[in-house]
């Protein structure tokens, strides 16, 4: 009976023997599965699905789903995964996107400022002789202009209106054409001593060395044909001018400086002449004036033509003061 007891013990102690490695067996199975050596385990990315935590995590899902549902939801994973990294550089590329979009302005700004036609190319300077300077803008003419200055040092534009271009002259018929420069009116003193100055290189093509003046007569009798006269006839002009000088300049313009007193020795028909080189002085013949033999109404006329008009022809006072103000720097 002892030895029945015995035998039945060690039958039970093999069997929990037994049982216990099959337990044992069991949980190798599991941890072989679980240990990340079966590439099935890794992802896409390569990522190794193997650590504490994750085969928690893939208990779990394996567990909770069925195959099907568990390669869906790694794909969504994946996909989610995958969208978030592209969103992220999405992101970040979104404000360089803007500061590119922010530095292109100038760029499409100066593109369009290239853009615009050159004021040079839209007059017709390859062609000057069609010129019409009563019908080009203020801008034009501005520009067209520009490369004149001044005939007297420091001096600019007339406050006067009567003494600017297109002013009118009742007393002969006519207009005024060109601009007067008085001293109190143009911002320096302008006597006989006063230097008259090139505007702008050019070629003397008119110098009066050999100028009379009027008798009080045949300024009389000028008059009074200038005032039967619908306007003021070319040759009387001429003579209301008194002692000139003429030059030449690029495209065709031409200077002219009236009611001079004298004129420099150097300065003859052919003469090239610099911008500011000085061509004579100031003084008040071709006027009633010096026909009387008076000192007084010193000044120089200045006038600006082009293709058979002076500058200003037609235009009201404040576009005149304007071009002129804006021209002759
Ligand atoms: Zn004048």
């Amino acid at each position: 009976m002892k030895y029945s007891k015995v035998l039945i013990l060690i039958i039970v102690i093999i069997l929990i023997a037994v049982g216990c490695m099959n337990i044992h067996k069991l949980s190798l199975t599991e941890d072989s599965f679980s240990s990340g050596a079966n590439p099935a385990d890794k992802d896409n990315t390569g990522n190794d699905y193997s650590g504490n935590v994750f085969n928690q995590e893939f208990y779990d899902r394996i567990y909770a789903l069925n195959g099907q549902e568990f390669l869906n939801s790694l794909e969504t994973s994946d996909n989610k995964k995958s969208t978030a990294d592209k969103e992220e550089p999405d992101d970040k590329e979104s404000p360089v996107k803007n500061t590119e979009s922010e530095n292109s302005k100038p760029e499409v700004s100066t593109s369009q400022e290239n853009t615009e036609v050159p004021l040079e190319h839209l007059i017709n300077i390859q062609n000057p002789s069609a010129l019409n300077i009563t019908q080009m803008s203020s801008e034009e003419l501005i520009f067209l202009f520009s490369f004149l200055s001044h005939p007297i040092q420091g001096a600019k534009v007339s406050s006067v209106n009567g003494q600017l271009p297109n002013a009118p002259r009742t007393y002969r018929n006519g207009v005024h054409e060109g601009l007067d420069y008085y001293g109190g009116s143009c911002g320096v003193s302008v006597t006989k001593d006063t230097s008259v100055l090139a505007a702008g290189p050019g070629t003397v093509i008119r110098a009066d060395h050999g100028f009379l003046e009027m008798t009080q007569a045949e300024y009389d009798e000028a008059i009074q044909i200038s005032k039967s006269s619908a306007i003021t006839p070319e040759d009387l002009l001429d003579k209301f001018r008194g002692m000139q000088i003429w030059i030449q300049h690029e495209h065709g313009i031409i200077t002219r400086y009236a009611h001079l007193d004298s004129i420099d020795s150097s300065i003859q028909v052919g003469t090239v002449v610099q911008k500011g080189q000085k061509i004579g002085n100031t003084g008040n013949t071709g006027t009633r004036e010096s026909v009387q033999g008076s000192g007084s109404g010193i000044h120089l006329h200045f006038e600006i033509w082009l293709n058979g008009s002076f500058l200003g022809k037609g235009k009201s006072v404040s576009t005149v003061r304007n071009i002129y103000s804006q021209a002759l720097k």
